[in-house]
């Protein structure tokens, strides 16, 4: 068999005339790399040491065979358009995949290029062994692309399967919907059970779950208790499978040898109706799933033109809201709070007010609850402790004592420095703490008794006065406001409605305002819009009230003309 002169293959990238020719023989020999050479035909003609160790045959085994020999079955039918791009460019890098005298199955780099030696052309062709290489690029796509706990595609693979489904969807017109699910007691529940727990609970789910779904639809973990299913069915067929996914997860889960039920909801989002990217799609699925997971017990919603809308509303406000502190467009109102028995103005309850340039004045019941989901909320509370105490300040050195009461927020409550952070602040404006009211809503001080019990009980111990907003509305007892110092008892404005006709809420704020004297608090009716209310309140002792009957909320200004109007508090 003819071969080139071992000295020529300096020609690859070294200087053939400056160099003995005995160097180059012994660094192809002795290579780390697998070195071939070839004919023009792929015949092999020479390999080196590495070669031979590689492939297991001696070298006068492998010289003769073909390029093609050493490749595995499949890769050998790409090796013509290799060789043709390597005629076209002279060079040529790519992967295939090799396979030894023992079947043993490799990838590989491999490096070709065509090296003239007279008048003839030669295929030198350098091979690396990437098994390890590969091995190392799973275990990072595993990482990238899979949920450690229960190896199901996490978001981003999820992501991308939906997006070529959508432009699979698009092309073809192929059906394509998109269930989230989320599990609505997961959190508690993980946190009693531990790490392990909770990941059984998060496998065990991934399990039933698979059982739902055909070959080619997807189950994907978005995180936390959050689960995506791909599905290549319509919202129909997709019906069905939802229906399948609260069968499955109605069966008890078992934890720890305990059994436990989980509540499993699911939001229901087809193309094209409700979206037309994997980002819509997703999105109007956790759309249908929020008021899903609402409400009690396992089931499953759609996605509807209204939910859209409400959903693009809430996400509206919360853009605006990120920059309605920095714009100047919030301000506090206050609305008076007036002592029945004297007619006088006790204080006032600082309401939070948006003014937005567009859209005008936004309700707080409307921006509350979404400054309260995305975590804004902490900032706005603080910027209205900061008004209000400013404001009482302002009115103090007009000489209107005037205490003013400051709504608080769940978030803000759980704040493990909200006593000295309040306190600091009082400090910072020389108010002193008699001149604040702090106002938790009923719910709010049951969530976490014994935590917000230690972190309210710090604040009174200030002097800062405690109120039990909207009470009734929490399903608490009245006993149970015996843990807090509380000074004032809010009687939610739906018990004052009634007054004095529906003897239901008559009999139910007699009992509070009876009660709340014995624990030491005084009561304040909201809401009160008659003068009938009024009478009845005054007759049945309540001490203090607000509402429409007496004045709205207004801006801070109006607040001191009111007071002296009613000779109030002036000194
Ligand atoms: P809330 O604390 O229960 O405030 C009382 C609400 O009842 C106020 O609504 C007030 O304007 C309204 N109101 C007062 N008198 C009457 C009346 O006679 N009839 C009727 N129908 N309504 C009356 P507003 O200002 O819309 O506030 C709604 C809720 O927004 C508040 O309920 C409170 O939960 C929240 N909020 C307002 N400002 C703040 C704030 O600074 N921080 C926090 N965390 N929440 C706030
Ligand atoms: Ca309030
Ligand atoms: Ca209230």
């Amino acid at each position: 068999m003819r071969r080139p002169a071992s000295a020529d293959f300096s020609q690859t990238n070294m200087n053939a005339t400056t160099s003995p020719p005995g160097r180059y023989e012994q660094i192809f020999r002795l290579a780390n790399d697998i070195i071939l050479l070839a004919d023009v035909d792929c015949r092999i003609v020479d390999c080196n040491e590495c070669a031979v160790e590689a492939y297991g045959w001696p070298r006068d085994q492998i010289i003769g065979r073909t390029l093609a020999d050493l490749r595995t079955p499949e890769a050998r039918c790409h090796l013509p358009e290799d060789i043709d791009r390597l005629r076209t460019t002279g060079a040529l890098i790519f992967e295939t995949e090799h396979q030894s005298a023992d079947d043993r199955r490799f990838p590989v780099e491999a490096s070709v290029r065509l090296i003239e030696d007279g008048g003839d052309t030669w295929l030198l062709k350098i091979i690396r062994d990437i098994s390890e290489r590969k091995v190392h690029e799973a275990r990072i796509h595993e990482l990238a692309y899979f949920d450690p706990v229960t190896r199901l595609p996490n978001r981003d693979l999820f992501f991308d399967r939906l997006a070529q489904a959508v432009f699979l969807a698009q092309r073809d017109g192929a059906p394509l919907t998109v269930l989230l699910m989320g599990l609505a007691d997961f959190r508690r529940l993980a946190g009693s059970l531990g790490d392990v727990g909770g990941q059984s609970l998060l496998m065990e789910s991934a399990a039933r779950l698979q059982r739902c779904v055909r070959a080619g639809d997807s189950v994907a973990r978005l995180d936390g208790d959050e689960f995506a299913l791909l599905l290549h069915a319509d919202a129909r067929g997709a019906e069905r499978v939802a229906a399948q996914v609260l069968a499955h997860f109605a069966a008890p889960f078992e934890t720890n040898g305990q059994q436990l039920a989980l509540e499993c909801n699911l939001g229901i989002a087809s193309y094209p109706e409700d979206g037309l990217s994997a980002d819509e799609l997703l999105c109007a699925a956790s759309v249908a799933l929020a008021p899903a997971l609402a409400e009690k017990g396992s089931l499953y919603r759609f996605h509807t033109p209204q939910l859209g809308l409400a959903a693009r509303r809430r996400i509206e406000i919360e853009t605006g809201l990120r920059d309605a502190l920095a714009r100047g467009e919030l301000c506090l109102h206050y609305q008076p709070q007036i002592e029945i028995a004297s007619g006088r103005v006790a204080g006032v309850e600082a309401l939070m007010r948006w003014h937005h340039a567009d859209w005008g004045w936004v309700p707080p019941g409307e921006f509350i609850p979404v400054a309260e989901d995305c975590g804004l909320i902490e900032a706005l509370g603080d910027w209205a402790l900061d008004t209000a105490l400013a404001q009482v300040a302002d009115w103090r050195a007009q000489g209107l004592a005037l205490r003013v009461a400051v709504n608080l927020s769940a978030a803000q409550l759980r704040a493990p420095d909200l006593p000295n952070d309040i306190r600091r602040r009082l400090d910072r404006h020389a108010v002193p703490p008699e001149a604040i009211e702090i106002e938790i809503t009923e719910s709010m001080a049951m969530r976490d008794i014994d935590q917000a019990r230690a972190r309210l009980r710090a604040l009174t111990d200030t002097g800062i006065q405690l109120a039990i907003d909207d009470f009734g509305t929490g399903y608490s007892s009245l006993a149970s406001m015996k843990h807090f110092r509380v000074g004032l008892l809010k009687i939610d404005m739906s018990f004052v409605a009634g007054l004095p006709d529906d003897a239901e809420n008559a009999a139910i704020t007699a009992a509070v305002i009876a009660m709340a004297e014995a624990l030491g608090a005084a009561t304040l009716a909201e809401g009160v819009e008659t003068a009938e209310q009024l009478a009845w309140l005054r007759a049945h002792g309540c001490h203090l009230a607000q509402g429409w009957h007496f004045a709205r909320a207004m801006p801070a200004d109006d607040i001191a003309a009111f007071c002296r109007e009613r000779f109030s508090t002036l000194q």
